[in-house]
């Protein structure tokens, strides 16, 4: 029976839709307040048809018109946000990916545990503000995007910068460097190319953020002189920059997503399709991971239609439609089970 590939009408919604439309699968948006009137001005992206919701408890309650769809919902970062992660491993509805991945990637704890024990470096934990020595970020849990995240240089100001009325934060090593967020592509089933496991690692693209308002506070003067005057770096992510890292490090950036994935295959049974590594690269051409998410990021957007690398598989594969992709030849070897969950 055909499936309709379905998603919440944010984040990199028009990407996975365009996608799929490529692919040849019927589209179904998901709208829970979302204003989605410019999904018209996109016609090769605009799903097939939108469905509204009132609030995220329907894709819960409501689970039943979606699987009579024959609905594969593909998650992205603000879906799984929005629903919430008890939520959404509940949910009735076949999503694409593995859900098992939810538990390892909720805390900085877990993501640190599995990368560290993978052996990919990541930026050292300051467990005792008195001990700040050197810069480093302080990183609220519950703050997504980066809001309210602070850099002090030792425990004073520290101490002018913590806001106590905050839950839980974490004090890590600001690393200073270049910023990479690698996309890659695992799938289990794939026979052919960087063969990782039973299955292939592809690199889709790469991308720097923009970080409001930390990359053009420089214009006003020198940080420091700016505190005195109350103006402090923040670092919320307003949009994407394609870039393109030097040939030579790519045999690390490979070298990481596949111990990644054979680690996640020890630990719980395997990360599936697309997840970034968000790193820094020093002078000393050294990677340092802070942040692993498990599914299509908001940075493969600028890449619609194919990047430097994905370009290099097959010409015009965006993330999106690699997702597609996938579902497609899955069901064609009768796999489907090992893409979905
Ligand atoms: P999201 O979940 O949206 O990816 P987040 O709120 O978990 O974001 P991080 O991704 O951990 O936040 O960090 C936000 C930004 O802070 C990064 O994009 C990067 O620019 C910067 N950053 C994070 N960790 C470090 C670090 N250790 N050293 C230097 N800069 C960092």
């Amino acid at each position: 029976e055909e499936i309709t590939i379905a998603t919440l009408c944010s984040h990199t919604a028009l990407q996975i839709f365009h996608g799929a439309k490529k692919e040849g699968f019927k589209t179904l948006g998901l709208a829970v307040n979302q204003n989605t009137k410019f999904y018209d001005a996109f016609p090769l992206a605009k799903p097939d048809e939108i469905l509204r919701f009132n609030s995220y408890d329907e894709f819960i309650t409501k689970s039943k018109e979606l699987t009579d769809r024959n609905v594969i919902i593909i998650p992205h970062g603000s879906f799984v946000e929005y629903m919430g992660t008890k939520r959404f491993e509940q949910m009735e509805v076949p999503t694409f990916g593995s859900r098992q991945v939810l538990k390892w990637e909720e805390s900085r704890d877990s993501q640190r545990e599995w990368l560290e024990s993978a052996g990919i470096s990541m930026p050292k934990r300051i467990a005792d503000a008195k001990d700040i020595s050197e810069p480093v970020l302080v990183k609220y849990n519950g703050a997504k995007g980066g809001r309210g995240f602070f850099i002090a240089k030792d425990f004073m100001e520290f101490k002018m910068g913590i806001d106590l009325s905050e839950e839980s934060y974490t004090i890590q090593e600001y690393v200073l460097g270049t910023r990479y967020y690698l996309h890659y592509f695992y799938s289990p089933i794939k026979q052919s190319g960087y063969r990782v496991g039973n299955g292939s690692l592809e690199l889709m693209s790469m991308d720097r953020r923009d970080e409001s308002n930390i990359d053009e506070l420089y214009k006003l003067g020198s940080t420091e002189e700016l505190k005195k005057h109350g103006m402090f770096p923040s670092l919320v992510v307003t949009g994407n920059i394609p870039v393109v890292i030097r040939e030579s490090l790519l045999a690390k950036v490979f070298e990481m997503g596949e111990s990644v994935i054979n680690r996640s295959y020890e630990l719980f049974g395997g990360l599936i399709g697309p997840f970034c590594l968000e790193s820094i690269v020093t002078d000393h051409l050294d990677f340092k991971v802070f942040e692993i998410s498990c599914r299509i990021v908001a940075g493969t957007n600028p890449f619609t239609s194919g990047s430097s690398y994905s370009d290099m598989t097959e010409p015009g594969m965006s993330t999106g439609r690699r997702i597609a992709r996938e579902i497609k030849d899955a069901i064609a070897a009768g796999k489907l089970s090992e893409v979905v969950s």
